[in-house]
This record gives structure tokens, sequence and C-alpha cells, in this order.
């Protein structure tokens, strides 16, 4: 969709609920002339549409407002379906496997973490880990029984000077890796982006070379809840002694990079770790993760709890 399309959309979007028989093509072309032809500022075409349609088709005024939806913090998410808005800060980004995402991770302010996604179809700048930003008109939704934020055609996203902070929920776990989820191990990730590739292909960017590196997404059970964690080159480096280069080595060896997948496995499921960081509802962000042996009581423990 070119920059007319996308304005059109977001005024008959805010039209829809008035009962007014406006034809999209009608709009289109006027903000194609204006914005392509003339090169009115998008502001400004606009401002002249919404002129148009309060003279021509009795549009109210008020309701083409952009109104943005109400401040709101994290932890004042409770409910699906509604219109809000956030500062927060990025603190991981996730690879999606949709070409209908184009960004899923984690964002968090000083009361809590939460899931986001945005849309492909979302007009928005790519937001980077570590940046904070102002979240304009996202929806809540819910997801398996969890809370996240969506960002939309409607939404916005403004970086903003302030450096949020996140929630002092520094926590320590002793647990075991219970399960590996898709994409891990030896993976490709693109040259322009850093996504994972799929098959070769970047979801952004398509077909690319792309360069190696190691990671696990995993599934840590401390007997009274399930994290999610990430492992980086470093952390699944010092946890098995297998680095980059012998991850590239092992695949050499077997001629399937999946043997390196096998390996890790081999060495880390079903193990115990201690493992401190970040905590947001279920997702542990790991700051230090080690191995763990425990007592014969803890294991006892943590047998029953698995039980
Ligand atoms: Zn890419």
């Amino acid at each position: 969709m070119n920059r007319a399309e996308i304005l059109t959309d977001r005024i008959l979007e805010k039209i829809k609920g008035q009962n007014v028989k406006v034809k999209r093509e009608d709009i289109l072309k006027r903000m194609r002339l204006l914005v392509e032809e003339f090169k009115v500022p998008e502001s400004e075409a606009v401002r002249t549409i919404t002129n148009y349609l309060v003279r021509e088709y009795g549009v109210s005024r008020e309701g083409l407002m952009e109104r943005a939806s109400p401040l709101v913090k994290i932890s004042g998410i409770t409910k699906p379906n509604q219109w809000v808005s956030l500062k927060a800060k990025v603190v991981q980004l996730w690879d999606s496997n949709s070409p209908n995402v184009s960004q899923v991770g984690l964002i968090g302010d000083e009361t809590g973490i939460i899931k986001f996604v945005i849309w492909s179809k979302a007009d928005v700048p790519e937001v980077e880990e570590g940046k904070s930003y102002l979240f304009q008109n996202v929806v809540t939704d819910s997801f398996q029984g969890r809370m996240q934020v969506n960002l939309n055609r409607t939404s916005r996203i403004v970086e903003i000077d302030e450096d949020i902070q996140l929630p002092p929920r520094e926590i320590d776990v002793i647990g075991a890796i219970v399960s590996f989820q898709q994409n891990s191990g030896l993976i490709k990730r693109c040259n322009e982006c850093g996504r994972v590739l799929v098959k070769g292909v970047c979801q952004v960017h398509g077909k690319i070379d792309g360069y190696d590196d190691l990671r696990i997404k995993a599934v840590l059970d401390d007997g009274e809840s399930v994290y999610e964690v990430i492992l980086n080159e470093e952390n699944i480096s010092s946890l098995t002694g297998v680095n980059l280069e012998k991850a590239l080595e092992i695949a050499k060896e077997n001629l399937d990079r999946n043997a390196v997948l096998a390996e890790l496995k081999n060495k880390l499921l079903g193990r115990y770790f201690r493992v401190k960081g970040l905590r947001g509802g279920r997702y542990l962000l790991v700051q230090d993760i080690e191995h763990y042996k425990p007592s014969i009581e803890e294991f006892e423990e943590i047998l029953e709890a698995l039980a």
C-alpha cells in the first residue's frame, strides 16, 4: 500500500461508525491528486479532504479528529479490546514467523512487562531494543490467557527522550529446562535486520544468505511456574562448551545443522539451572544462567512439584 492508500483508509476507519456512504475511490482519487500530483504535505491533504467530507457528506468533524487513547500503565491492562496508549521501553524483540507480523517482543514500564505485536499493515517505524517509545492507540488483546497489546493501522509509535524504568522484579530461579521451542540451535540471521531466517527467508527482506548464530528459546520450569527464556551464544557456550565455531564444526562433520540442536538438547534438556533475571509475567529475561546441582531434598521437592 502506498501513502495515499494508507491515509485514505485511516480516514475511512474513522468515519466507519458514522452512517455516510462515501466511496473509497472518491477519497483515494483526491488523496492521490493532493499527495502525489501536487505534493501537498500529508497533514494538509488530510485536512482538505476532511473539510470536503464535512461539506459534501455531512460527516461529523469531531468523529474525524485524532483522538489519542488514554495513557495507561502496563499493570492497568487487564481486559481485551481496550484502546490505550503506553510509554514503554522495548526489552526484547523476538523473531516473527508470520508475514503478517512485522515485529513482536516485550515492552515494559515500571509496573510490568507485556508482549506486543506490530502487524505488518501498521504504518509505524521499527522499534529497537533498549529504546523507549510512546505507543499510541494500541489495542489490548488476550492470547492463550495472557494479555498483550497489538499495533495496527491506527496505532502510532513515537520515540521519546525518556529512559522508562522496568519493574524492579529481579528474580533468582532454580528450575529445569523442559523444552526447546522452534528455531533453536544453529540458526541463520538476516544481514539487514538480524531476524532469524526461516528456510533461508527473512520475512522482511526475503531470500538472503544470512549469517550464523546460536540461540535457544526454552521453557524453564521451577515446579511452580514456567518461564520462557532465550539463551544467546554467550549463555550457550558457557553452559555447554559449544560456541559458534564448535557448532559449525558439528554441523560440518554431520553434514547436518540439526546435529547441533541434538547436541544442545542432549546437554541441556531436563537439567537444572539457576537463572537470575527480570521477570515479566511468563517471561524471564536472562541476565545470568549457570548449572545447578540440587540437593537430594531440593530434587525431591522439585520432582514432587513437577508431578
Ligand atoms: Zn531482514
